[in-house]
């Protein structure tokens, strides 16, 4: 019998690692889950780690971390970011998933990429501020970044059919989120509404980039770095069904694409899985009962966001950085109530215009980014 793939998985208690859970115990047999990582959600991890027995668990907090080692002795507990950096290269671990939301994810998924892991990541923020890096590491260490998010789990597949040469056009689709359609006054819309997403049940985090629509800017930079493609070959496509998840469109002008039914499960497998592909408990497509597949061209003068993925990618340096973390920062914001739906791209501008552009070339050189760009939402909040 072929010996289990070892499995970390960073962020287990969240959407995608929940699923990926799911996944690992329909397959049944081929993965082995060696490490659990979570945030705050103690009593869930805690269930998760009595049905998988993990050797390693990090938590985010040193408290749950002790209260975990009076209650699991046989496992060995971390907490933190030290934490988080030690399971993304243990010895006896194959794969790392990193699940984990926001910039938090970008040093584990640089550790498990300088452990030369195969780092199968839905964290697309990481990518978002280091996508150069990260990448020209992975090609130092042998490591292989595999995507989990299902547009670049469709490029991928459709990629196979050509040469990387032979690649005129990646052709993202989008869902569009809640409001693509939709006469709405940005201004007035609250949480609960911009959280409802119509296709995908997701994290609150990506369900507020859909909405705004920075969730296809992020994944546009995204499919930049990991597929080595110029910027002026990514383009958007809104298609409201998520049944094509993305295009790829070869310079005979053959577009090759792949369809499935919106389940985060079916990119979470393949991920692990590739290059072998194994039966799974997902609804299969039908398309007959879909009966119609629409696309239209975004509007971008409703949502602004998508073009700023060119801007702060041809900017370059530091650009990509604030983008990520100003939207975050703003997107918490609006969660809290402090700030309105509108300001959260807006924030991100006024951003990109004030803050001083600088270089990046190193790890440090993002982190500070990261600082900087933190530092001036904050005191935009406070000096409202
Ligand atoms: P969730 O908010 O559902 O989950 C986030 C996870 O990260 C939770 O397990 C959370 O733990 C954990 N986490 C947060 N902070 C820390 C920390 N400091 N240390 C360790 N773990 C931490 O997010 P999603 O699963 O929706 O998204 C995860 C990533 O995947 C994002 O980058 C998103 O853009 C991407 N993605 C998600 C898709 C989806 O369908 N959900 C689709 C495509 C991409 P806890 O809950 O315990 O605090
Ligand atoms: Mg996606």
């Amino acid at each position: 019998m072929p010996s289990m793939k070892k499995i970390a998985l960073l962020g287990s208690t969240g959407s995608i690692g929940t699923q990926t859970l799911d996944v690992i115990e329909n397959i049944g047999g081929k993965f082995d889950v060696v490490a659990l990582a979570a945030g705050h959600n103690l009593e869930f991890l805690r269930r998760q780690i009595r049905k998988f027995h993990p050797k390693y668990v990090c938590i985010s907090d040193e408290h749950n971390a002790n209260i975990l080692r009076t209650e699991f002795s046989d496992t060995e507990i971390f907490f933190g970011d030290n934490g988080l950096v030690e399971l993304a290269c243990l010895d006896d671990v194959d794969i790392v998933v990193n699940a984990i939301v926001g910039a938090k994810g970008l040093i584990p998924s640089y550790r498990a990429i300088d452990c030369g892991k195969r780092l199968c990541t839905a964290n697309k923020e990481s990518l978002v501020m280091a996508g150069e890096i990260l990448t020209e590491r992975a090609k130092e260490t042998g490591a292989v970044i595999f995507p989990i998010d299902s547009e670049h789990s469709a490029l991928f597949q459709s990629m196979l059919s050509g040469k990387h040469s032979e690649i005129k056009r990646l052709i993202l689709t989008a869902s569009g989120g809640p409001f693509w359609n939709k006469d709405v006054d940005f201004d007035k819309i609250i949480p609960v509404d911009a959280l409802a997403h119509p296709n995908w049940s997701m994290g609150q985090k990506i369900s507020i980039d859909s909405a705004t629509m920075m969730n296809k800017a992020l994944e546009i930079i995204e499919a930049r770095w990991l597929f080595d493609i110029p910027l002026e070959k990514i383009d958007v496509l809104i298609h409201p069904q998520s049944i094509v998840h993305s295009i790829v469109e070869f310079v005979d002008g053959s577009q090759i694409a792949q369809l499935s039914l919106p389940d985060m499960r079916l990119p979470i497998q393949y991920a692990l899985t590739y290059p072998e592909r194994f039966e799974s408990p997902m609804k299969p497509l039908d398309l007959a009962e879909i009966g119609n597949l629409e696309f239209c061209t975004p509007n971008k003068d409703k949502f602004p966001a998508i073009d700023l993925a060119y801007r702060v990618l041809t900017d370059g340096g530091n650009s990509p950085i604030i983008l990520n973390t100003v939207n975050e920062l703003a997107v918490e914001s609006f969660l809290m109530g402090e700030i309105k739906f509108s300001q959260i791209v807006r924030f991100v501008i006024q951003a990109l215009d004030e803050i001083p552009k600088s270089s990046v070339s190193s790890l440090d050189d993002i982190l500070s980014a990261d600082r900087v760009a933190s530092e001036w939402f904050e005191k935009r909040i406070r000096n409202r």
